[in-house]
């Protein structure tokens, strides 16, 4: 069985995820794939396999060392994106790919095009895998999750490679950011881990941005509009005109990348009396968050002033940069880059503009940076993987795991 073979066959399952769900996992589908991957995990001699009511599978790979080492994590997420249709996905490996128009034969206008994706052109030769036009692939993250039960397989078939205690995370619902609700760190018990969830081969995630999200709410006075001369306030029209005077050609999520952060008023419920306008804070400096909210604010009680309305905020955490966790084990990322040149590699490190599983794990006590697994074109029609991708990243795993033993 090979990690192009185990992908093929995880990807058929449906494990969209449901952000309006509040059951946990969101969808029957991911408790199904978790429930396969827990018998093919024990048919490879893996230790421990426990999988919760929560859909949270855990499993170990025993050392093969005596000496006693911290053990290592490898994580990934089994549900797709709300995003895209997810059931019946039907994977299509174009072998040896010749550079040609991939036409995906279930929409004719959904075409990968080499002069349209570089990483593509990059794979002539390669076993490209796409879905087949109608829903996405769901490498995002089912890459991750065959390249870690291939890396099991690898080191169980290998006893003679030293490596420590390997902990293993099949985890749901990452997608809607709930992956790391409940996931229980000290039953983990690894010192450290990597998500194998990212794109190229030699992509090395450590930085992610810190986010806040606030609700600005105006507060306005509603009375019959045929009746209303010089009593109604309209709460929509100061929303709007707050809206309006946030900042555009910066601080904005169309104007900005790198490591610029943005302010982005993305929902709004909104009536006469009362309109509430719900705005993200991003950046990958945390005390610019406060900054930014001081600017919200400022411009919002001005637009109060100016239109009789009241102001009303409120603030809730979401994630922080994981940087700030990982710069103090300088070594989880420093095995990760060595286990990517090891692989033949060279390390690609960016910062990723927004958060993973592994940002909020890694401030409950789990550092946990992020590892490329070949996704491509992800929470799209257009997605792709390639074997070639695949096999790279069970390298790179295999790698952690004899460098961890040191
Ligand atoms: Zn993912």
């Amino acid at each position: 069985m090979t990690v192009l073979d185990r992908f093929l066959r995880y990807v058929r399952v449906d494990t969209r995820a449901d952000e309006r769900s509040s059951s946990c996992p969101s969808t029957p589908g991911q408790l199904v794939l978790q429930e396969q991957l827990a018998a093919e995990l024990r048919d490879l001699g893996v230790a421990d396999v426990t999988l919760d009511e929560h859909g949270y599978l855990m499993a170990t790979i025993p050392a093969t060392i005596g000496r006693d080492v911290p053990a290592v994590g490898f994580i990934a997420h089994v549900d797709t994106s709300p995003e895209m249709p997810g059931d019946g996905v039907t994977p299509i490996v174009h072998r040896d790919w010749d550079g040609r128009d991939i036409v995906l034969p279930d929409d004719p206008t959904a075409v990968l095009r080499a002069a349209d994706y570089p990483e593509l052109a990059a794979q002539i030769g390669h076993d490209i895998v796409t879905a087949s036009g109608r829903t996405l692939l769901g490498a995002d993250d089912k890459a991750g999750v065959a390249v870690i039960v291939s890396a099991a397989a690898e080191l169980l078939a290998h006893p003679e490679i030293p490596h420590g205690v390997v902990r293993i995370a099949f985890t749901p619902d990452e997608e809607i950011g709930r992956g790391a609700n409940r996931f229980d760190v000290a039953r983990f018990g690894a010192a450290g881990a990597y998500t194998f969830d990212g794109g190229s081969v030699g992509e090395l995630e450590f930085e992610s941005f810190s986010a806040d999200v606030m609700q600005v709410t105006f507060v306005g006075f509603n009375t019959h509009p045929g009746y209303a001369k010089g009593q109604m306030i309209n709460a929509i029209k100061a929303a709007a005109r707050f809206v309006d005077r946030l900042p555009g050609d910066r601080l904005s999520p169309e104007t900005t990348g790198g490591y610029d952060g943005y302010v982005h008023p993305y929902q709004m419920d909104a009536s006469v009396d009362r309109t509430t306008v719900r705005v993200l804070l991003r950046d990958f400096v945390t005390a610019r968050l406060r900054e930014q909210q001081q600017l919200v604010e400022a411009l919002a009680a001005d637009v109060a002033g100016e239109t009789g309305t009241r102001a009303e905020f409120t603030v809730q955490e979401q994630y922080r940069n994981m940087r700030e966790v990982l710069d103090r084990y300088p070594e989880i990322v420093e095995r990760a880059r060595e286990a990517i040149r090891q692989a033949g590699l060279t390390p690609r490190e960016k910062p990723i503009r927004g958060g993973t599983d592994g940002s909020r794990l890694s401030f409950m006590g789990l550092p946990t940076p992020n590892v490329f697994a070949g996704e491509h074109n992800f929470h799209s029609r257009l997605e792709w993987t390639s074997r070639q991708d695949l096999e790279k990243a069970v390298q790179v795993a295999v790698n952690l795991a004899r460098i961890w033993a040191g």
